[in-house]
């Protein structure tokens, strides 16, 4: 990776965590946010707050826990092995956004109660055991209720969402947001009814169509929109 694309890697970090304040997703210095670089990861450091933080105050991080620059965020155990055993996925978001942290204190699990929660990757966002903040324990559970998901909630303390970029993390995060809000809205009225696996596996599928544009749209659309022909 060259000087000039770290720079730019380390600019877009400081955007996406700025905007990650004014989504409302995050307060105070309570989120964190990494991405992957070169051989290790950039991740955001320990008690700075979003508004105050250059591009210069991120800091580099190996696999092996040594880094360079100031103190990185107390939770960089979880992004480290999240990006290590995820290849799949290039960023690591954390915040404590309060619907996601409200359903996460009751250790509830969202479950499909709309198709949107297929843009977890799966039919339930899982919640994590709770484990105290910054330790390997709360890593571990971490990345197995990631597995196979893009995003979690952690018992009593907030939520993970993943993206293969920086763009990405921040939609998910926003939108895992909305689910929570919108399922604690939904259990006033009582426990709603919940789509059974299959009809989550046509929404998964769909869903990768819709984001990569490939093949024909599912079974049972009655047309196919199509870009026009030039004339
Ligand atoms: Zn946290």
């Amino acid at each position: 990776m060259t000087n000039f694309e770290t720079n730019e890697l380390r600019r877009n970090l400081v955007d996406i965590c700025r905007r990650m304040n004014s989504s409302g997703i995050n307060q105070g210095t309570a989120g964190n946010l990494s991405v992957r670089a070169g051989n290790g990861f950039l991740i955001t450091p320990s008690s700075l707050p979003y508004d105050v933080m250059t591009p210069e105050d991120l800091v580099e991080m190996d696999f092996d826990g040594t880094y360079t620059g100031r103190r990185p965020s107390s939770e960089w155990r979880f992004h480290r092995d999240i990006l290590k055993n995820r290849p799949d996925i290039n960023v690591v978001l954390h915040c404590h956004s309060m619907y996601a942290t409200t359903l996460a204190c009751h250790h509830k699990t969202i479950p499909a109660f709309h198709y949107m929660v297929g843009v977890a990757g799966g039919t339930t966002v899982r919640c994590a055991e709770y484990a105290t903040f910054g330790t390997q324990a709360l890593s571990d559970h971490a990345l197995k209720a990631l597995d196979g998901r893009l995003a979690c909630l952690l018992g009593q303390h907030g939520q993970i969402s993943l993206g293969k970029d920086l763009e990405q993390a921040l939609w998910l995060a926003i939108e895992v947001e909305t689910l929570a809000r919108m399922y604690v809205q939904v259990l006033t009225l009582g426990q709603p009814p919940i789509l059974d696996d299959a009809e989550m596996e046509r929404v998964i599928d769909q869903m990768k169509r819709m984001s990569y544009g490939l093949g024909p749209e599912a079974e049972g659309s009655n047309d196919v929109a199509r870009p026009r022909e030039p004339i």
